[in-house]
């Protein structure tokens, strides 16, 4: 389990984009959320759209992985999908907020690898929001906020990148996921192959 996380506008749709496209072993976990959808959005694609008390009666199933409270609406990763693709052994990548890392974190320890990125500046941060243009001014004021108030829990992650460059910080991260699948505990098989090494010859 891949995570993802920066305050909105750190770039991390477009590396999360650009990691699937160069991973076909990479499966992007698709939320729930009670977030209107965004002009463009793709109900489940993007995410799954859900009202507030179909959102509950989840919770009180536990159907979710780990779920949040973020800019006064819920999200959540619903368990099933991922319980079936980690099933068989294939990785999943999740953009989801620091309580959502935490929560995964404590879940499944050892299964779970976690990546925030960090904007260069906050003007940049502002000027990336603001030419997006889909949202208002007092939208962009709360999201700044939220990002400074997001930026402070960086040290709950395992690993901080600055995203100067987008290709730069892609490929970082995409070495970081190649060096996290070599550690010697996550390669199955490994054991076989070594005695099958010490019996040649
Ligand atoms: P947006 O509304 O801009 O798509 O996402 C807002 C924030 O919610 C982002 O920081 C995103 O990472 C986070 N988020 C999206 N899905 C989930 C989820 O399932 N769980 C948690 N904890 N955060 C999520």
């Amino acid at each position: 389990m891949f995570i993802l996380s920066s305050p909105s506008g750190a770039g991390k749709t477009t590396v999360s984009r650009k990691l699937l496209e160069a991973d076909s072993n990479l499966r992007m976990s698709v939320s729930v959320t009670t977030r209107p959808q965004r002009p463009g959005e793709v109900d489940g694609k993007d995410y799954h759209f859900t009202t507030n008390p179909e959102f509950d009666s989840m919770v009180a199933e536990a159907a979710f992985l780990e779920w949040a409270e973020v800019f006064g609406n819920h999200y959540g990763t619903p368990k099933a999908q991922i319980a079936e693709g980690l099933e068989r052994g294939e990785d999943f990548l999740f953009d989801i907020d620091w309580q959502g890392a935490q929560q995964l974190s404590q879940r499944a320890g050892d299964d779970v690898v976690s990546v925030f990125l960090l904007p260069p500046s906050i003007g940049e941060l502002e000027h990336r929001l603001r030419s997006r243009g889909t949202d208002s001014d007092e939208v962009i004021a709360g999201r700044m906020a939220r990002a400074r108030a997001e930026i402070s829990h960086w040290d709950g992650y395992d690993y901080v990148v600055i995203n100067d460059d987008i290709q730069a910080c892609f490929e970082q991260v995409r070495k970081i996921l190649a060096a996290e699948r070599m550690r010697r505990t996550r390669q199955t098989g490994l054991i076989e192959f070594v005695r099958g090494l010490m019996q040649e010859g």
